[in-house]
């Protein structure tokens, strides 16, 4: 294409929660430049270098931008029409010998940042296949189970008033490096700073001190895994010293005697040897979450990706509920998603809450999540024979053979599979194993809404940016592949992607209630710009698609408002402070605590600021300086195992082995090393091939990717 003018495009970052707003600028096809939106009515110009890379993400020679088949050992580029035709055979094949069960559909972290992934539903309902995985059992189900069983939806996830709030106490999450994580608020470093600039106080906890800590007023060292004890040692010392004081939603809330029955057993002196904090120190934790007029507790990946995921995620609410600060102006609060939210639609106020366990994985039992099974469970589902194994997959922008559990046995799993298709943008170490590649579509030329991500928004904003570019020749929308890979599922291959993508838009429009005149006006869209049209429509402020596309820097919808008891979907239609599973996994926790430290090491990972996920690690704006993958160790421990800094050091595990530089310091506690989260392909080692596959969170299915017990020694 002829070069043209220069022209600028408004849109939102599409790499992580943070939802912040660029200002490209576009010459011809080309993305030339980005910078951070400062008419962005929610980040005011905030950017991460992750959103600079997007420039080489654009123009990335790797990518691939037409379909591939298998001929042999490598690929050769096909038409989309024989592409679809070689998945017809393998998906058709599969299913017609051996059921639906025998296909898997592996979903990664993309998709919750793709207006598109709406869309995978309706894959997932064509396949019937109870083998779904995702990402998310890597990451934050723990949490999304524990918000589930208290407040009843997947996504009422209370998250800080953080502009308002005076005092924040953080478990396991570094957003300083990594923004908020179920905690959409861009320029996140700016808001805690602005938190201590008013007299507030940032409280961090966490095995390394970390970027966050550093700029925090206090920063305590704890044992991985150890977070629960933690939480149910402030929960003890809040009864014991009188200091619950629940407020306005004492009266809507269910469990409170059970909850002080089960916390009387670890008091602070209990648990301080197990969690490497002083008594002490935790009970002042805990005064000073009572005592300041508006605080919050706030935990993420550190807490949610360990043997006590759902434990741990559940503790901090029931922290905010005791203290008051739940739904409290500076506490921590639910945000109201202006499309798609669980929680605004239905009866205000009671609902069916959530059920688990409608049908577990086939060779070790873990019951279901949210439709999905833990992903720890996928290769053993793929390499065990007999009814419901695994021989099929198709992947949909993830790298589960980087990214999951025992990822090198995975990696060899994926190469006995009879077929497999991906939708993605690279070939990676999971697409390498593809028959079929179907090029999934660049950033630039979708619509970008984040239904999810507002839902757990600081503030209530709605933002829609519209493609910056068309789809160029050759390209097709990823929706329409997804629903053609439904079609093909289905048994109906030869439906059009349009008949589908009526049916589902009539489907949303019926499950909101048929408004009149709603059809007439969305009938003129298509895909999942329809969809969206219709949520915001029948959504809590009488939005449209047309009123965002015509405020290219977002709508802001105002601060977070109390929302309980509006906000509750529990079958009681009150907050469940004690629900009988999470009970009853408290001997568990309890058991724990007879444990005793050996003088073992355990691994944790943790977050790169030029690092995003798996996946970009080959673009040359996120690579070298900073951004090197090395296995952090206390100079204690590394005179200890003979390891010196800079040089290579081994670390093992029940799952494997890898050799990773050394780096000596004092910003990680004795007893525990690091190692970054996804590098390997390009350069670095894997630190997912050190996880063991069969530890779990038993609750949510997440696996254990920190607290995983190693050794270490010179390479
Ligand atoms: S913080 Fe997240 S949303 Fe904001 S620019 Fe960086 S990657 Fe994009």
């Amino acid at each position: 294409l002829a070069k043209t003018a220069l022209r600028t495009a408004f849109r939102t970052c599409p790499l992580c929660e943070a939802t912040c707003g660029l200002e490209l600028t576009l010459e011809g096809r080309d993305l030339v430049r980005v910078r951070g939106d400062h008419d962005d009515v929610f980040s005011h110009g905030y950017l991460c270098p992750k959103a600079i890379a997007l420039v080489d993400l654009e123009n990335d020679p790797d990518r691939i931008r037409t379909p591939l088949v298998r001929e042999g050992k490598s690929f050769r580029e096909a038409s989309w029409e024989e592409a679809f035709e070689r998945v017809a055979q393998g998906v058709r094949k599969v299913i017609d010998a051996h059921g639906p069960n025998a296909v898997a559909l592996y979903a990664g972290n993309p998709n919750a940042h793709n207006l598109s992934g709406t869309y995978l539903r309706v894959l997932l309902q064509a396949l019937r296949t109870q083998n779904f995985y995702s990402a998310s059992t890597v990451d934050q189900m723990p949490k999304q189970v524990s918000a589930g069983m208290m407040f009843g939806t997947l996504l009422s996830i209370p998250v800080p008033d953080v502009d308002r709030c005076e005092h924040l106490l953080m478990l396991g999450a570094n957003p300083f490096v990594s923004n908020g994580s179920l905690f959409t608020a861009p320029a996140l470093p700016d808001r805690l700073r602005a938190l201590r600039r008013r007299g507030g106080k940032l409280v961090v906890v966490d095995p390394r001190f970390t970027q966050t800590a550093k700029e925090a007023d206090e920063h305590h060292f704890i044992v991985p895994g150890t977070d629960a004890l933690l939480l149910f040692a402030i929960v003890h010392t809040l009864f014991d010293e009188g200091l619950v004081r629940m407020g306005p939603i004492g009266e809507h809330t269910n469990g409170v005697d059970d909850v002080r029955a089960l916390a009387s057993s670890f008091a602070p002196e209990t648990v301080s040897d197990a969690c490497g904090i002083g008594a002490e120190q935790i009970r002042r934790m805990a005064r000073e979450v009572a005592g300041a007029d508006r605080a919050a507790v706030y935990a993420r990946i550190g807490t949610c990706t360990q043997e006590f995921g759902t434990l741990a995620s559940w503790l901090v609410d029931v922290v905010n509920v005791l203290a008051g600060n739940l739904d409290r102006l500076g506490g921590a609060m639910f945000a109201k998603g202006a499309a798609g939210a669980f929680n605004t639609t239905g009866t205000p106020g009671a609902g069916r809450g959530v059920r688990f366990g409608r049908w577990h994985s086939r060779v070790r039992g873990a019951p279901e999540v949210y439709g999905e099974l833990p992903v720890a469970c996928l290769t053993e589902e793929i390499e065990t024979p007999g009814e419901g194994q695994i021989r099929a997959m198709i992947s949909i922008a993830g790298n589960p053979a980087s990214s999951t559990p025992d990822a090198a046995r995975l990696d060899r799993a994926l190469a006995s599979l009879e077929f497999m298709v991906s939708v993605d943008i690279y070939v990676n170490e999971t697409t390498r194993h593809a028959d079929v590649i179907l090029p999934a579509q660049g950033a630039l030329t979708r619509g970008h809404y984040d239904i999810a991500l507002y839902q757990l928004a600081c503030r209530n904003v709605a933002h829609y940016s519209p493609p910056a570019l068309e789809l160029a020749p050759g390209e097709m929308h990823e929706w329409e592949v997804l629903l053609r890979l439904a079609a093909i599922a289905a048994g109906q291959a030869d439906t059009p992607a349009e008949i589908i993508d009526e049916m589902v838009a009539r489907e949303a429009l019926r499950r909101a209630g048929n408004p009149d005149g709603a059809w007439e006006a969305v009938a003129h869209r298509r895909g999942p710009e329809r969809v969206l049209d219709i949520l915001l429509r029948t959504g809590p402020y009488d939005l449209s698609l047309e009123m965002l596309e015509q405020n290219p820097h977002g709508v802001d919808l105002g601060p977070l408002e109390p929302r309980i008891p509006e906000v509750l979907r529990t079958p009681s239609g009150r907050i469940e402070l004690a629900p009988p599973a999470l009970v009853d996994d408290v001997a568990r926790l309890r058991a724990a605590l007879a444990r005793t430290r050996n003088g073992g090491v355990v691994l944790v990972g943790r977050r790169q600021l030029r690092s995003n996920n798996s996946w970009m690690h080959n673009l040359g704006t996120l690579r070298g300086g900073t951004n090197v993958c090395t296995l952090q160790i206390h100079p204690d421990d590394a005179e200890r195992f003979g390891v010196e800094d800079g040089k290579p050091a081994r670390v093992t595990s029940s799952a494997g082995t890898i050799d990773v530089p050394a780096e000596v310091t004092d910003a990680i506690m004795p007893g525990v090393v690091s190692i970054p989260h996804g590098w390997g392909l390009y350069d670095g080692a894997n630190s997912n091939t050190l996880a063991p596959a069969d530890l779990i969170d038993p609750l949510s299915g997440n696996a254990v990717l920190n607290g995983i017990p190693v050794t270490v020694a010179p390479a």
